[in-house]
């Protein structure tokens, strides 16, 4: 098995620099062990140098072809590869995710990489347009016009804390960023600093290994506030992505809103992925709905962006069926190690407020483990629609294996309840042919708060692809006009320019008139080759 030397440091382009603001390590949320190195933090000046180390690069980077692009994703993605049994057994240590999940996890990432490969070498992402002049045309003559996309400029990342490798230093935004020819500054999430170290390098590798310059990528270790803070402010960082709480999303889009020059944000940031039961389909299989709930509740130890945290369905035998299933899986459900103390501090809170609510009642409690240092142990609650109705902190997500399932007085209640939730990335709508009108009632509604509707489904589980959304309106994400999962991530890091008259000799790939490339493009307006 390869090893893999960790040494604490962050890195700067080609460059590895012990940070001296301070020190992060990694723990074991397991044992509560701590795991060796210790990391430097960086402070305004390691911004600094990245930053002006990306822009530098940005020059050379963004006129590199899609083949070269998608060749340097490709060998990041081989190099991961190169190093997957340290990666993977940091990964469990540093986390606590089940073997499994982060293999899964690292095939994912690799995936997503060849993914945006293949959409670079298909070259549709280029968006181009092209309009021939109409000299003849009254009363004014029509330019020549062709328009294409280009990158941003250099793109923060921060890391997620749940996805330490499909959503992390080389995950789906810095992969979609990448791929758009923007160079990447990755602010590493604190909880695991050797998984991002091991990541970093083989990026850092594969920027050498492509002959590219070494601004294109650099990793960076520090505090949200201050670090993370600083590079959303700098000068040379044109675009944001983000995954985490609301409350950090919102601290960066408020710090890159009050720049000189404000920058787009992408971050998802908070979604409770309300799932309906419809009369008909609720009442043919309760039992086996309500376990299938539970395996999706539990998946992650809830701490998935889709968990399903909401669930709605008339009062009636058939909900307490459910309900019946859904407490025994639940009182059955081991407790698993939590992403890290903090998280898990967060959780208990949160199921506390349920706990505590005096229109709230306390179905099922999953088993509790004292051996493990941060245990998320799963918690199942009931309220009614009133209740939801009136009181929005029980909209509120509660980022662990914990739903409250709200006892709807009857179908009517559905639009009031719909009406009343905050954008969500997922809802999920349980339905047979019996309850086809309700649902078609239900869709047009649906559509208006979330990013992807899923029926006959459970929210958890996202495929990477090219027609998945995974964003949604406010505040599942800051900006829900794109998603952070699927082939379509790329469009947050470009914006189109058009060229009006344009000499020939200067037209740039994809813009000429031969179509040398072969792309799918846009000419006078119809879609084709040519
Ligand atoms: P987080 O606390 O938002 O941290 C994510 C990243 O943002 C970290 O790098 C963090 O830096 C930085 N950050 C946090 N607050 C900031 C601020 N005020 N200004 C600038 N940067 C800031 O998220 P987390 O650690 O992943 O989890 C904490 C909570 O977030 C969870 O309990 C859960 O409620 C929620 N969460 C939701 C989702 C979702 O998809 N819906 C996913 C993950 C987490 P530091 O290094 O300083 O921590």
């Amino acid at each position: 098995m390869p090893t893999v030397e960790l040494t604490g440091e962050m890195l700067i382009g080609a460059s590895a620099v012990l940070g001296s603001a301070g020190t992060v390590t990694g723990r074991d949320p397991r044992t509560g062990e701590e795991l060796k190195p210790t990391y430097g933090l960086g402070g305004s000046a390691e911004v600094d140098r990245a930053a002006e180390l990306a822009w530098a690069a940005f020059g050379t980077y963004r006129q590199t072809d899609g083949e070269q692009r998608a060749a340097f994703l490709d060998r990041i993605a081989a190099n991961l590869e190169a190093v997957a049994e340290p990666l993977v057994a940091r990964v469990i240590a540093e986390t606590g995710i089940a073997e499994p999940r982060v293999r899964g996890e690292l095939a994912r990432t690799v995936n997503q990489l060849r993914l945006f490969g293949r959409v670079l070498r298909e070259g549709s992402w280029i968006g181009a347009r092209i309009e021939p002049p109409l000299p003849d045309r009254k009363p004014l003559p029509r330019p020549d016009l062709r328009q294409r996309k280009i990158p941003l400029g250099p793109v923060a990342v921060f890391g997620a804390s749940n996805f330490p490798l499909a959503f992390s230093v080389a995950g789906g935004d810095t992969a979609s960023a990448l791929a758009a020819g923007c160079p990447v500054i990755v602010k590493a999430h604190s909880s695991h600093p050797g998984t991002s170290e091991i990541v970093g390098r083989a990026i850092q590798s594969a920027v050498a290994e492509s002959g590219l310059p070494e601004g294109v990528f650099s990793l960076l270790y520090g505090g949200g506030s201050s670090l993370g803070t600083a590079l959303v402010a700098h000068p040379r960082v044109r675009a944001v992505g983000f995954t985490g709480s609301r409350s950090g999303g919102l601290a960066l889009a408020a710090t890159a809103a009050a720049r000189p020059v404000p920058i787009p944000v992408y971050a998802e940031m908070s979604s409770v992925n309300p799932v309906f039961l419809l009369p008909s389909a609720l009442e043919a299989a309760p039992e086996a709905l309500g376990a299938s709930f539970v395996t999706s509740l539990t998946t992650g130890v809830g701490q998935l962006c889709t968990n399903p945290g909401l669930v709605f369905a008339v009062d009636s035998p058939a909900l307490d069926a459910f309900l019946s299933a859904a407490s025994a899986a639940v009182s059955s459900s081991a407790a698993a190690p939590m992403l890290s103390r903090g998280i898990c501090a967060a959780y208990g809170e949160g199921a506390q407020r349920y706990a505590g609510h005096p229109q709230v009642k306390a179905v099922a409690d999953g088993l509790t483990d004292d051996s493990i240092d941060a245990p998320g142990v799963a918690h199942l609650y009931t309220t009614s629609g009133s209740a939801f109705l009136s009181d929005h902190t029980l909209h509120e997500e509660v980022f662990g294996a914990t739903s409250l399932v709200v006892r709807l007085e009857d179908v009517s209640q559905l639009p009031s309840v719909v009406e009343a939730l905050e954008g969500q990335l997922t809802a999920s709508v349980h339905a047979n042919d019996d309850d086809l009108e309700v649902a078609g009632e239900l869709l047009p509604e649906l559509e208006l708060k979330v990013g992807r509707v899923i029926f006959n489904g459970w929210p958890t589980g996202v495929d990477v692809g090219q027609a998945m959304v995974h964003g949604g309106p406010f505040p599942s994400t800051y900006d829900g006009r794109s998603t952070s999962v699927g082939t379509l991530a790329i469009e947050r890091f470009l914006r189109p320019v058009a060229y009006q008259d344009l000499p020939a000799a200067l037209r740039p790939a994809g813009l000429d008139d031969a179509n040398e490339l072969g792309i799918f493009r846009q000419l006078d307006g119809q879609f084709g080759r040519d």
